[in-house]
């Protein structure tokens, strides 16, 4: 797994523990989907009702999952978490839904991965507070409709495209994540420093956020990687050399980019002339997959200005030329 995966590995699941905010005002950045939610919930709060379902999208590592938590302890009730992927069957959803007590939180990340048959008995829980349930088989089968608590539903996906518009259209308040800037992740290294209680002098936490792909858990990740260079090597203490040297021997760029985002871009350059080159090509030339390319590594490419989407495919633009020190062609992109 590569160190600048945005995906959530079995090294991050004790730090994260650790590591995540709790309230709305420890959560840094995300002002506007914040802002709103505040609303919500203070609305939602004072007219006793369960908060409207909520719809969260954006990359992995951005804070999806710390929202919902956070918005169950807002809300003061409880938080039931599972994933698309792990209802198997409709029963199993029936069975979630009936243990939730009223105003209760039921958070499931990768929504898009729900069975079809699953997602049905969502749309009346999620509509009219019910679930239908067929009794008996054949000709003498019937429905019957039992009454769930009030409840909020918060949906997590990486893939909002993915959605069916039935499923999409029940969620009341729908919000979009974005990267972090630089100075967002800066406070979130220090911040984590303080808890991790390492210390992160100068401008370390900068040049730690500056590689974190304006994701939490990846600067998560990059600060405690150094954290380890920085006990072997400077008496626990994190300087501005210490870290830029930490990460250069980890190989991750004053950027965020690793060996194998260099080895697609400068694929791309030198094969396939920049692009246009379609996505499955540039996955088999470098041996990833081309979802992965496409949910994890390439949104952030495509932020700092480095890749661009056209209908014939994947460009590089001149900036990525420059980064990589190639000299940039007469009919780069961008
Ligand atoms: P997602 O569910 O979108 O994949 P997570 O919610 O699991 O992402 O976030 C990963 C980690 O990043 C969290 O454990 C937390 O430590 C950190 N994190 C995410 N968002 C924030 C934030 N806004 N402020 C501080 N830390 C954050």
């Amino acid at each position: 797994e590569r160190i600048i995966s945005a995906n959530l590995m079995m090294e991050d699941q004790a730090v994260e523990l650790s590591l995540r905010p709790r309230y709305l005002a420890e959560y840094i950045g995300q002002t506007q989907v914040k802002e709103n939610l505040k609303v919500f919930i203070e609305a939602a709060k004072l007219r006793k009702e369960a908060l409207d379902h909520v719809l969260l999208y954006g990359p992995p590592g951005l804070g999806k999952t710390t929202l919902s938590n956070i918005i169950a302890n807002e809300l003061g009730v409880n938080l039931r978490t599972t994933s698309g992927p792990a209802i198997e069957r409709p029963g199993d959803l029936a069975a979630l839904l009936t243990n939730l007590q009223e105003g209760d939180v039921l958070f499931i990340d990768e929504i898009h991965r729900l069975h079809r048959s699953v997602e049905e008995v969502l749309y009346p829980a999620m509509e009219d507070f019910a679930l239908d349930i067929m009794i008996g088989k054949g000709p003498s089968a019937r429905s019957v409709r039992l009454d769930l608590p009030p409840f909020t539903l918060i949906g997590a996906t990486t893939r909002a495209g993915l959605l069916s518009a039935p499923l999409r259209d029940r969620f009341g308040v729908v919000s979009r994540l974005e990267f972090y800037t630089v100075d967002e992740l800066a406070f979130i290294v220090s911040r984590a420093a303080e808890i991790l209680g390492v210390s992160v002098i100068g401008e370390a936490a900068q040049e730690i956020a500056m590689r974190s792909r304006g994701t939490p858990r990846i600067a998560n990740r990059l600060l405690k990687r150094v954290r380890d260079f920085a006990q072997v090597r400077n008496d626990g203490i994190v300087t501005h050399e210490l870290a830029r040297s930490a990460l250069g021997l980890i190989q991750v760029d004053p950027l965020g980019l690793d060996s194998i985002d260099h080895k697609m871009l400068r694929a791309m350059m030198t094969i396939y002339r920049g692009g246009p080159v379609g996505l499955d090509t540039i996955a088999a030339t470098i041996g990833e997959e081309s979802q992965t390319i496409e949910d994890v590594y390439e949104p952030y490419l495509m932020q700092i200005g480095f890749l661009q989407r056209t209908p014939r495919g994947r460009m590089v633009t001149p900036l990525a030329y420059r980064h990589l020190g190639l000299p940039v062609p007469q009919q780069a992109g961008g």
